[in-house]
């Protein structure tokens, strides 16, 4: 069976899939995305998504390729057509195709709409959350407007890519103040020796994660003591855990910081059982 992706109103062979040389997304790195989990059939938490999606769009004066009720439904059609049962859904949506230009092309140029999806496997998964990733940290480098889910994410391949020259799976960003914001692609959070989870207020300097928004839901619906705030790369070295979220990993412990031990070295207990029950925190709509 051939992989296929949905570009602007077609499904395609993905190996023929292709964008035209002036999409703004290439030229300019001119639009947004959002990534969904595939869980056992079911596309997990895809309203957030879109609701974010909106967002997105909304901060950078891009229309919505079509309504929100077609997104959805191309999202299920390209889950589907690549019987994806566990993995990951892709959108991307650009200001479209014009002539290089910085100026926003003419009203009547509409964005444009990439979908893929692709399998993954569970085991996988789960052997690497047995054994806990390693990060690396890396000086804040990106810009202020981090809330929007652009696809300008060269600062973090470059964060991305030093963390995996130096052993690591992900980068933890350090901003001026010595705080860790976030992970180049993943949320960022620690268990203080106390047991108190913390994880940094979405405000400003983070992309607002979904999977971070379910793990709150779970952290109140367990009663788990939490706090929202800043923490220093030197409190991560302290802590009992640490761990980090996405929609592409879910709820991933963290066992070494530049290189030192968290906690005994192993996964956390209060990290292993978010991830146990994070799917019970979410929207689950099969295909
Ligand atoms: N932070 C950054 C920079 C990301 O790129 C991502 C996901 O791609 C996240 C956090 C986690 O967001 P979500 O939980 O919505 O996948």
């Amino acid at each position: 069976m051939s992989r296929i992706a949905y570009v602007n109103g077609q499904y395609v062979r993905h190996a023929d899939a292709a964008v035209h040389v002036e999409d703004r997304g290439y030229q300019f790195a001119d639009g947004v995305y959002e990534v969904c989990e595939v869980w056992q059939n079911k596309i997990v938490d895809m309203p957030r998504h879109l609701d974010r999606l909106g967002r997105s769009l909304g901060e950078l004066r891009i229309d919505w390729p079509m309504s929100r009720a077609a997104v959805e439904f191309v999202l299920r059609q390209v889950v589907t057509r690549n019987r994806v049962r566990n993995g990951l859904v892709y959108i991307q949506v650009t200001r479209g195709v014009s002539k290089r230009d910085h100026f926003f092309p003419p009203e009547d140029v509409a964005p444009s709409i990439v979908v893929t999806a692709r399998s993954s496997s569970p085991e996988a998964a789960k052997a690497q959350a047995d054994q806990g990733i390693a990060v690396v940290s890396y000086p804040e480098n990106r810009w202020p407007r981090v809330d929007i889910k652009t696809v300008a994410l060269l600062p973090n391949v470059l964060a991305k890519q030093n963390a995996k020259e130096h052993g690591g799976k992900e980068a933890w960003y350090i901003d001026g103040d010595g705080n860790v914001t976030e992970g180049g692609s993943t949320n960022a959070w620690i268990v203080t020796k106390d047991g108190v989870l913390v994880t940094r207020p979405a405000e400003s300097g983070i992309l607002r994660g979904i999977t971070r928004a379910a793990v709150l839901e779970l952290i109140d619906r367990e009663g788990l003591s939490f706090e929202e705030r800043p923490f220093s790369l030197e409190e991560a070295f302290e802590a009992k855990e640490a761990f980090v979220t996405a929609a592409t990993s879910v709820v991933m412990p963290v066992t070494r910081v530049d290189g030192r031990i968290i906690g005994n070295g192993h996964p956390g207990s209060v990290a292993t059982r978010l991830r146990e029950l994070f799917h019970t925190a979410t929207d689950l709509q099969t295909v």
